[in-house]
């Protein structure tokens, strides 16, 4: 107990010295001298000697910082039509990144079989060995049920009806395997390392072909009782509208999603509008891809101004495909949320782009093995 007290304090703190570890763990000077010394020798930890700052001010504080290359977590996400896999440090930084386009809905064995290639690509490239690897984090996009990991895939991903993405790459990989929704990943990635650094109360908002957020309240994830919450792509927006893929009428993704958009285009166009043409569309200024763009925009900030009254957020982060259109989008949703918000929680909310973009969902999932870090490396130094 006492060394995983040391090793948070470490992974909490940029560096830190003894003294405050002493202060920080409530743990005696002796003890934390000890653990100090067996982080040092099983090189997990990293001593600099004292600036002359510190010198010069009689205070000769060595500072301990975890090390960055003494162990890694790989995240894997996997979407409906790519696999992108990151090999990330202690810090959380991706030393190794790389996605591979494929039919992921339709084809679960290939996709695995190439998710474990990649994943053995990147630690043959990086020469990093599978014992320095903490474990495997799997964001997909699709809910994922707990306790226990259990994809929903019915009508959102159909060929992955009973399978186990997580067991399964767990399976082909050896390296113990978590699972999440992607929003969920998204929001962890943009609060550790991105667009909502030092923010307690937020909502990530994934706008790619489905539309999903991950809520952090208070510093804490909120997953609900079974891990279905946030997921906002599925609260009705139009009374008695289209059926949606969850099997309700009427919800956000049938108005809002980039699928919907490029549909509402085809009926008016008479010919079929890819969605990977959308965004340069609106580049372009097209003025019926923009309006539809800004109506999509605003449903969801309808949807969202009922969570900022109920959840009082301080910031809300876009991200997904459609957030590259910036503020043609930002714009109609914060003036959705000053409509329909109440008042007070509408004014003290911004509404800002991620700052990680395409890879937020995968650093999120290493992310979520990161975040337990101290845990597995204390219980590894146990043994
Ligand atoms: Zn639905």
């Amino acid at each position: 107990m006492g060394r995983l007290r040391v090793l948070q304090a470490l992974f909490d703190a940029d560096s830190t010295s003894r003294s405050e570890l002493v202060q920080i763990t409530g743990l005696s000077r002796a003890t934390v001298s000890s653990l100090v010394a067996d982080l040092l020798a099983a090189d997990l930890v990293e001593e600099s000697e004292p600036d002359n700052q510190a010198r010069s001010t009689g205070r000769p504080a060595q500072s301990l910082t975890m090390r960055a290359s003494a162990a890694y977590a790989i995240g894997t996400d996997i979407g409906h039509q790519h696999i992108r896999v990151a090999l990330c440090d202690l810090s959380g930084t991706p030393i190794w990144n790389d996605a591979v386009a494929t039919d992921v809905d339709r084809a679960p064995d290939e996709t695995l079989d190439l998710a474990a290639d990649l994943i053995r690509r990147a630690l043959r490239e990086r020469n990093v060995g599978q014992r320095h690897v903490l474990g495997l984090g799997v964001d997909i996009a699709a809910p994922v049920r707990t306790p226990g990991g259990i994809l929903e895939a019915h009508g959102i991903m159909p060929g992955w009806v009973g399978v186990q993405p997580g067991a399964e790459l767990e399976r082909r990989t050896g390296l113990p395997t978590r699972l999440a929704n992607d929003a969920n990943a998204g929001a962890l990635a943009e609060r550790k390392y991105g667009a909502g650094r030092n923010v307690d109360d937020m909502i990530y908002v994934r706008l790619s072909a489905g539309i999903g957020a991950g809520i952090i309240s208070g510093g804490r994830h909120l997953y609900g009782s079974g891990g279905l919450a946030g997921e906002i792509g599925h609260i009705r927006s139009v009374p008695d509208g289209r059926v949606c893929r969850c099997g309700n009428r009427g919800c956000l993704e049938t108005v809002a999603s980039p699928v919907a958009i490029a549909r509402l285009l085809e009926t008016s166009w008479g010919c079929p509008v890819p969605i990977s043409d959308l965004l340069s569309l609106v580049k372009v200024g097209d003025r019926g891809t923009i309006r539809a763009l800004e109506d999509a925009a605003e449903d969801v900030g309808r949807v969202l101004a009922n969570l900022v009254t109920m959840l009082n957020p301080e910031l809300i982060v876009v991200g997904g495909d459609l957030a590259s259109a910036g503020d043609r989008l930002f714009e109609p949703i914060s003036r959705a949320i000053r409509r329909y918000a109440l008042a007070p929680a509408a004014e003290s909310v911004r509404v800002v782009g991620g700052e990680l973009g395409d890879h937020a969902e995968v650093r999120g999932a290493a992310g979520m093995v990161l975040t337990d870090a101290p845990r597995i490396l204390a219980a590894d130094l146990a043994h």
